[in-house]
């Protein structure tokens, strides 16, 4: 590494940046740091020492030797802050505490009613939270930032819900006032798909640069990752494929009143009154996959027809933005090969050669955590961003 980080008309190199160097690997001592940055060596051990003084980075073991005396290795030190993490769905949530590097240490599911409003939900979900951060033997004082995903749209720059659909009286809540009033932290907000699609590229995939994650559950929506970042649009409703309009439907009313819908036809939803039709017990998108996983041929047909009709759109998807991977999570795609196959079979053969020439369809490694690891991430990286290392360590 020898080209030196260029510094924007005569800006420094804070000690942030310097924590995303060691937290990346790119440097491990005093020495490799000024080599990299081009910073003065007393500004470099002026800097570790605020790092250090704020429990940021740790000695590390190791001591590294160049010829001459032993050098000190530094490392961004995971452990030193805790995030809390929800991931709230529709009829179901999933909690957890992690450190910085998004590693789970404690973590918890439950069922819970979203539609029982914001405060009962909330409340119920800071005294939870007390309760697994007790024991693990930690505190809220050691909480940097927490991270919700919630089953509807949401202005990320707020983080209150939009008009969501399926959770009455949460319309322009103040979500991150209210928890953060009681948690003592910053709260992040954001929809389900966005975090799940965040958790999914964070673990799992973080050396793909355009990704597209398509939770197939009740309803259908996909989050989107271009140059390694969660885009969210300019309003915050980026990646809404549920109600885009399906040719084969046109007779199919959706609960956003149009017709047509993606989300009418092959959303867990939609399946689950198909399947009552025609005689069998199905009050949800788990029972779907049951049926499926059952080999309940009726089931088994209308999730390979659901995952060619996500193909259909997901087809033009790929023409239009190109992703090297798309993921397909959420509860229905517990269901596996059934509606993978259904998606490639539609995609392969309706997108163009170069688009699909490298692209990866595949299951959610994450299933149902990507959501928690997704809503942990999003804290991280707006804790761990330099400017805000900086402020931390300004005081
Ligand atoms: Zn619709």
């Amino acid at each position: 590494m020898t080209e030196r980080m260029r510094e924007p008309s005569g800006q420094t190199v804070g000690a942030g940046a310097l924590l995303t160097i060691l937290r990346h690997g790119q440097a491990r001592t005093r020495a490799e740091l000024v080599q990299l940055t081009g910073l003065a060596r007393s500004t470099v051990s002026q800097r570790l020492d605020a790092l250090l003084d704020q429990r940021w980075i740790v000695p590390a073991e190791e001591a590294i030797s160049s010829g001459g005396r032993p050098a000190i290795a530094f490392a961004f030190n995971r452990n030193a802050r805790l995030v809390l993490a929800a991931d709230l769905g529709a009829t179901h949530a999933r909690l957890a505490v992690t450190d910085l590097a998004s590693t789970v240490l404690v973590e918890r599911a439950f069922d819970l009613a979203i539609d029982r409003g914001p405060e009962e939900t909330l409340g119920w979900l800071v005294a939870t939270f007390r309760e697994m951060l007790a024991e693990i033997g930690h505190s809220v004082a050691e909480v940097c930032g927490v991270g919700l995903g919630l089953p509807g749209p949401v202005e990320h720059a707020s983080g209150r819900p939009v008009n969501p659909p399926i959770m009455p009286g949460w319309d322009a809540f103040p979500v991150p006032d209210w928890l953060g009033a009681r948690l003592g932290a910053p709260v992040l907000v954001d929809n389900d798909v966005n975090i799940m699609a965040l958790g999914e590229h964070w673990a799992v995939r973080p050396e793909t640069d355009h990704l597209i994650f398509v939770k197939v559950g009740t309803g259908i929506g996909c989050g989107i990752i271009t140059e390694r970042h969660l885009h969210r649009g300019a309003q915050g409703a980026a990646g809404d494929i549920g109600h885009i309009r399906v040719t084969s439907a046109d007779d199919v009313v959706c609960r956003c009143g149009n017709v047509g819908c993606l989300e009418a036809v092959a959303g867990g939803a939609a399946m689950a009154v198909r399947l009552r039709q025609a005689g069998e017990t199905a009050e949800n998108s788990r029972d779907v996959v049951r049926l499926v996983r059952a080999g309940n041929t009726q089931a088994v047909q209308l999730i390979r027809q659901a995952g060619r009709e996500i193909g259909d759109v997901l087809a033009s998807i790929v023409n239009f933005f190109n992703p090297g991977v798309i993921v397909i999570g959420g509860d229905v795609a517990e269901a596996g090969e059934h509606i993978l196959a259904g998606v490639r079979e539609v995609i392969y053969s309706r997108s163009l050669p170069l688009a699909t020439q490298h692209l990866g369809i595949r299951a959610s490694v994450l299933g149902d955590r990507a959501g928690v690891v997704g809503a942990a991430v999003m804290v991280i990286e707006h804790v761990l961003a330099p400017e805000a290392v900086d402020l931390s360590v300004a005081g």
